[in-house]
């Protein structure tokens, strides 16, 4: 699905929230009264002060909840202390402990504005009070839910597989049924010889699909989903104490009560890529044939949500354990709370790259284009292993492609269906993560993110959608392997002008000198690059300054890559340092060099004024 920005405030207008967040589905007037009286004089003067630029913040904000926003003070702020301070009431405190969202360093919360005071007024003030980190709208999104396609045929079940691999299932096993290309898949079959998930309860990872909700009742799901051990169901007591009453199989963040139940059927679909039952002889099998997912139901069934649903989505899904979330959603506003509630959060959290056929290198979607570590942002692939028409792309800011082209999975009501979008690719990549979690249970965010874009199968066709140059490939992502890429003895520059260095190196291969390894890392810096424990005057490698590679060749071939200088009226010397990284991870020794720069030649000297004119043109013999 895809949330879109569309500025319909006056239709989409929803009621102050009277408590706990609870948001009122159906809309209601404005209240015009003027409030004013209530904030502090300070703040009423200030008010005036900003009108202008709260005019010229209007259009970056995008659609939000009219007065509304979430701010995010320092540390020992004090919130109530900070609201009354601008006549607002808090309407939500975020539960972002430390203990679990580490590096969230602050408090956030929703604020209710006094009458009269608009949302771009206020957030132009907070933003300029010391005591705030951020203050942002309460953004609102609506979803695009993508294509819904007619079923394919079933063409009878195959050997060798579980008894519900459905022929219509490319994305897992493309034998080039229905015109596809064979091969082009994730490598299903293959990776279940090594593993074929885990639920929680046998060390598996819990796995939150953030989305519309999961119909949780479907016959191909329902072993597969999360039941909360603290939770009596049907009492109306919240038993285990974490804000939700009877949220007995996950949260809905949207309405905020403890039913998750997908009316809409864009989650139930995702669900079932990432973990319909497997082998139990109906429907499809999922990327896991059992696993653990907890639906969290951030969209109403009409396909609304807000940024305050948003993050009481994630911040549940943190709490009670989430180690993956999928996130079949993206597009409208960019929102630091979002943001900050993602970075600082354990989980990894797999996002579709946006379904407008663009290159988000240039125009970025939210969240997938989120600067931060334990994002991965999914293209999505054709049975051809093509991109799709529709994908989203990004040599350096879309990470992974995976198959999202007339997907068959679940829908309510124990159906099935076929839909396409950057949405069904995501389920794939975060089903991949549940298995890797399962196979490899200690591995890091980092470690597991490296391992789905280095695992991923070379594709020329793909070579510029994504980070990885490729399509997924499940099997390569659960390799043991522990043997680090072998660094070569011969990293060298071989060309050094006052604007351009270029540097070469022979290819060594994965494990031995053989095959290729997944990626160059190359980096350069005016100090000495050292791997760790950099002196005063050295810089580590890991903070030196990236240069783009060119995808590894086989062992032996000649690599080279070339770093851009801005030239220098003085001779100098720069410092660069290569490593290699394989398909799981494994990171090769650092090779380092010292490169002499020549000085930039003297600019010319400036061309001589222009003759004036003649003051008295010759005039022609008469
Ligand atoms: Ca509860
Ligand atoms: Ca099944």
């Amino acid at each position: 699905m895809q949330i879109r920005d569309v500025r319909t405030l006056s239709q989409t207008y929803t009621a102050p929230v009277s408590s706990g967040g609870k948001r009122p589905q159906e809309a209601a007037e404005p209240q015009d009264s003027a409030n004013l009286s209530t904030m502090g004089t300070w703040h009423r003067n200030k008010l005036e002060t900003v009108k202008a630029e709260a005019e010229a913040l209007r259009p970056s904000l995008g659609e939000f909840e009219p007065g509304e926003v979430i701010v995010k003070v320092r540390p020992g702020m004090g919130l109530d202390d900070f609201a009354s301070d601008y006549g607002c009431s808090v309407e939500v405190k975020y539960d972002l402990p430390k203990s679990m969202f580490k590096d969230f360093d602050g408090e956030m919360m929703r604020l209710k504005l006094p009458s009269g005071m608009q949302t771009e007024e206020a957030i132009a003030m907070m933003r300029k009070d010391p005591r705030v980190a951020y203050a942002v709208p309460n953004n609102i999104y609506t979803l695009d839910p993508g294509q819904d396609e007619p079923a394919p045929q079933s063409a009878g079940l195959q050997q060798n597989t579980p008894n519900d691999l459905d022929p219509a299932l490319w994305g897992l096993n493309n034998t080039g049924q229905n015109g596809g290309k064979a091969g082009a898949d994730i490598n299903a079959p293959e990776a279940w010889n090594i593993s074929t998930g885990k639920r929680q309860s046998e060390g598996g990872p819990l796995i939150a699909v953030v989305d519309t909700g999961i119909d949780y009742n479907h016959p191909d799901l329902k072993n597969n989903i999360w039941t909360n051990p603290g939770e009596i169901p049907g009492d109306g007591i919240d038993n285990d104490g974490n804000g939700v009453i009877d949220d007995v199989h996950g949260y809905n963040a949207y309405a905020d009560n403890g039913n998750p139940l997908d009316g809409h059927s864009h989650g139930t679909h995702c669900a079932g890529t990432i973990a319909a039952e497997g082998n139990n002889s109906q429907g499809v099998v999922g990327v896991n044939w059992q696993a653990t997912l907890m639906p969290v139901k951030i969209f109403s069934d009409g396909g609304r949500t807000s940024a305050d649903a948003i993050i009481r989505g994630i911040t549940y899904a943190t709490r009670m354990g989430a180690r993956v979330t999928s996130n079949s959603w993206g597009g409208g506003a960019a929102n630091d709370a979002i943001k900050d509630a993602l970075r600082t959060s354990p989980a990894l959290h797999i996002f579709a790259a946006g379904n407008d056929g663009k290159n988000n290198d240039s125009r970025p979607t939210y969240p997938a284009n989120y600067d931060i570590p334990n994002i991965v942002a999914v293209a999505a692939t054709d049975k051809n292993d093509q991109i799709a028409s529709f994908s989203n792309y990004g040599r350096t800011t879309v990470d992974v492609a995976a198959p999202g082209v007339g997907i068959y999975s679940t829908v309510p009501n124990a159906g099935y269906g076929n839909k396409s979008g950057t949405s069904m690719a995501t389920p794939h990549v975060a089903g991949m993560a549940g298995v890797i979690f399962a196979e490899h249970p200690d591995l890091t965010n980092d470690q597991v993110k490296q391992r789905l874009i280095g695992s991923s199968d070379r594709v020329s066709n793909l070579n510029n959608m994504s980070v990885s140059r490729g399509r997924v490939n499940l099997e390569r992502s659960l390799e043991t392997d522990s043997a680090a890429p072998a660094a070569p003895n011969d990293f060298r520059p071989i060309e050094s002008t006052p604007g351009q260095v270029t540097l070469t190196w022979t290819a060594t291969g994965d494990d031995g000198w053989c095959g290729q390894v997944s990626s160059y890392e190359v980096r350069y810096s005016d100090k000495p690059i050292v791997d760790a424990n950099p002196g005063d005057e050295q810089v580590g490698f890991e903070d030196a300054i990236l240069v783009a590679t060119d995808a590894p060749q086989a062992t032996g071939g000649i690599e080279s890559t070339s770093i851009k200088l801005e030239p220098s009226p003085e001779a100098r010397t720069i410092y660069a340092g290569l490593k290699l990284i394989d398909n799981v991870g494994n990171r090769s020794e650092l090779r380092t060099v010292a490169i002499e720069v020549p000085a930039a030649p003297p600019p010319p000297p400036p061309p001589p004024p222009p003759e004036p004119p003649p003051e008295n043109p010759p005039t022609p013999n008469p």
